[in-house]
């Protein structure tokens, strides 16, 4: 679920500077509504969610909603992907709120090459941030990282070492042609056969680990045993399995990350329809699904940006940032 759209980064890769519509205020749903959404969706089986955005901890009152979510007894998980950034502030209250896991994004330990991708001087934030996630007891994290070459694939080792280091799970990520990716280009994917070859030269024996539940990322061990994380939604997109609905911030349900459209649940909402009704018209939407956008991207011949500017301003929820990465 995407709590908002709004972002304190311009990363290249999802939000670059001047290709965005910002959904408008009115059309938000309120905390209220988005707890209601989710209740929804546990009508017809959600037992997991991950808030994201968008930057997720710029939504006001963060915490409030948290607890709301902590509170319904079908939620068995309760998770947020973010950038940390505004994390020193908020950790200990979301934490006491019952958030129960965090994944932090973060693709470079080097601080030039953070503000060069992200278009801000942050680093030394995001790393305060994973110090109160630390501090907080949001331990082990899941640190992500989006690889792209030529910005950041001479550090996998590195940043596996770091999330080592602290007791962490390092998640590495192929750059997908979604949304905001303008610039995306197969030469700049590094796939998960080169992500493995790379870190085994540095870091020794990698095994694979058995799959385990439905996560998008495939396991693998070092010998020390140290586990991480690999998705590869470019070279072995996973839609067969893939079992995500996304709630975006303006309350509209989407069964891929690459849809340009999804089904209003917020309308119908505010007009007045009870909880039960909106679960059946979610049922209707997820049993009729048929797409499978990373799969259907593989057949596309000299592949290239899924969207350019006019689309992403014609389409905010085109947006990896609008629909939740
Ligand atoms: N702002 C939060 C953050 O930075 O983690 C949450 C939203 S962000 C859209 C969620 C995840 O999507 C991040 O891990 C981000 O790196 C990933 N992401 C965004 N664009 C991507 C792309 N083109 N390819 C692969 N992952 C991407």
């Amino acid at each position: 679920m995407s709590v908002t759209d709004r972002c304190n980064l311009r990363c290249s890769y999802c939000l670059p500077e001047g290709s965005q519509v910002w959904l408008p205020k009115a059309e938000i749903a309120t905390l209220e509504e988005l707890a209601s959404l989710v209740r929804v969706m546990t009508l017809v089986g959600t037992t997991k969610v991950r808030i994201t955005g968008g930057e997720p901890l710029l939504r006001r009152d963060l915490p409030t909603l948290v607890q709301a979510l902590a509170e319904i007894p079908a939620i068995q998980d309760l998770a947020m992907t973010t950038n940390a950034i505004p994390l020193p502030d908020l950790a200990g209250d979301l934490r006491s709120a019952g958030l129960g896991r965090l994944t932090i994004s973060i693709d470079t330990l080097q601080a030039a090459r953070y503000k060069t991708n992200t278009r801000r001087d942050s680093h030394g934030k995001l790393l305060a941030g994973i110090r109160s996630a630390e501090e907080a007891g949001f331990t082990p994290l899941k640190l992500n990282t989006v690889v792209v070459r030529g910005t950041n694939e001479d550090e996998l080792a590195a940043l596996l070492r770091f999330a080592r280091e602290r007791g962490h799970q390092a998640r590495f990520i192929e750059y997908m042609d979604v949304g905001g990716a303008l610039n995306w280009d197969p030469a700049l994917v590094v796939p998960r056969s080169e992500i493995l070859h790379r870190l085994e030269s540095e870091c020794g024996p990698i095994k694979a680990l058995a799959p385990g539940d439905n996560s998008p990322a495939n396991l693998f061990t070092l010998s020390d045993g140290t586990v991480f994380g690999i998705i590869a939604s470019v070279t072995a997109p996973f839609c067969g399995a893939c079992d995500r609905a996304r709630l975006t911030a303006d309350g509209k349900l989407f069964t891929c990350l690459y849809a340009a459209d999804g089904l209003d649940l917020l309308g119908p909402l505010r007009a007045g329809a009870a909880e039960e009704d909106l679960a059946t018209m979610v049922d209707g939407r997820w049993r009729s699904r048929d797409d499978h956008g990373g799969q259907d991207r593989l057949e596309v011949s000299e592949r290239g940006p899924s969207a350019q500017v006019p689309d992403l301003l014609a389409k905010p929820h085109l947006g990896m940032h609008t629909k939740g990465g």
